[in-house]
């Protein structure tokens, strides 16, 4: 590895937190420095790299981490990023530190930050780091493993109040554009109803006669988990109960979803990827997108993987029908 070009790499966590990001970071690190490489952690995403909020991490500093939620180096949003000029002065910011690389792990917003900051001539590899899973470029993103088992944990205890009670509940789950935690969690909790972003056609009218047939036919209690891009779960669950005369209620999983101790499938493939980013430098790869596409962690062109697109898969929609179209009471 001596020929290599790269001998300094700075990493980041930004946009929403994800469970794993920690072990991400952690792997990075520690494979970096047993290839010799400096690696510096820059606090706060792309908003603490426009202050130079930068030190160097030594193996112990990313000890004890693994097995916590959140990101020990923080995260942010920042506007001024979002400018060319900002975008300049980080690659400024970054050349004054001789770094050869950045690596960003992040969702959407921070890919196709890391991206512009390429054009600035600053090597970039970004790691998929998501509850929502709203990358198309890979199948799987940080912490949203650990995000659908906390949904659905949430949801089993709001089942077991709301049959109990033979009430009817509307939870809503993260998802703002994408639908895949309501996806996901209505499977796992078998849930009556669900409602994406990507699909829903606010046909509320369609929904409560569905609910009033199931209703009719004996049916008391029902699960209807609904993608917080729809919303309005408590005028919802008004217009149920008083559609069904059955008392509904609105619950909102909301921040608790984001916490938590990764899952252990996060924590191992965080490290995997933080690895293959480690890898994708060493091997003298430029601007590339750290992915997992069909059962394989792959880096790929970060520009192509921003043109990807991916559509909410059929068969899972359907089963969430076809789960529930025999009920029992
Ligand atoms: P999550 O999916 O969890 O919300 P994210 O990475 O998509 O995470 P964003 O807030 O969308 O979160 O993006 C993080 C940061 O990336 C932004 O605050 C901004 O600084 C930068 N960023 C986002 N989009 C762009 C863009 N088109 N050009 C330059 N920078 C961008």
């Amino acid at each position: 590895m001596s020929n290599n070009p790269v001998k300094t790499i700075a990493v980041l966590t930004s946009g929403g937190d994800a469970p794993g990001m920690n072990a991400a970071v952690r792997a990075v690190t520690r494979v970096s420095q047993t290839y010799g490489l400096r690696v510096l952690g820059v606090r706060r995403g792309y908003a603490g790299l426009l202050k130079d909020e930068m030190s160097e991490l030594a193996p112990s500093d990313v000890g004890n981490i693994v097995e916590r939620g959140g990101t020990f180096l923080y995260t942010a949003r920042s506007q001024r990023f979002m400018e060319k000029e900002g975008r300049q002065e980080a690659a400024a910011i970054l050349r004054s530190h001789d770094v050869d690389a950045l690596v960003a792990i992040g969702g959407d917003g921070t890919f196709r930050g890391a991206l512009e900051l390429s054009k600035e001539g600053i090597n970039v590899i970004a790691v998929p780091a998501t509850i929502d899973l709203d990358l198309a470029c890979t199948d799987y993103t940080i912490g949203f493993d650990t995000a659908v088992n906390t949904a659905m944990e949430a949801i089993d205890r709001i089942r077991d109040t709301s049959t109990a009670h033979e009430r009817i509940s509307v939870i809503e789950v993260m998802g703002r554009k994408a639908g895949y935690i309501a996806l996901w969690t209505s499977i796992a909790c078998g849930a009556e109803e669900v409602l994406l972003p990507e699909t829903y056609d606010y046909n509320d009218r369609a929904l409560i006669d569905r609910i009033k047939e199931r209703v009719a036919a004996g049916k008391k209690q029902h699960i209807i988990v609904n993608a917080e891009g729809i919303g309005q779960s408590e005028s919802l669950a008004a217009r149920i109960e008083n559609a069904t005369g059955i008392q509904s209620r609105a619950t909102n999983l909301g921040y608790l979803q984001r916490g938590g101790s990764p899952t252990c499938k996060d924590r191992v493939y965080a490290s995997l990827m933080g690895e293959k980013a480690v890898d994708a430098l060493l091997a003298g790869h430029r601007n590339r997108a750290i992915v997992h596409l069909d059962g394989e962690f792959k880096d790929i062109d970060l520009a192509e993987a921003l043109n990807m697109t991916k559509e909410i898969p059929e068969n899972y929609l359907a089963l969430t029908v076809n789960l529930v179209r025999h009920f029992h009471k």
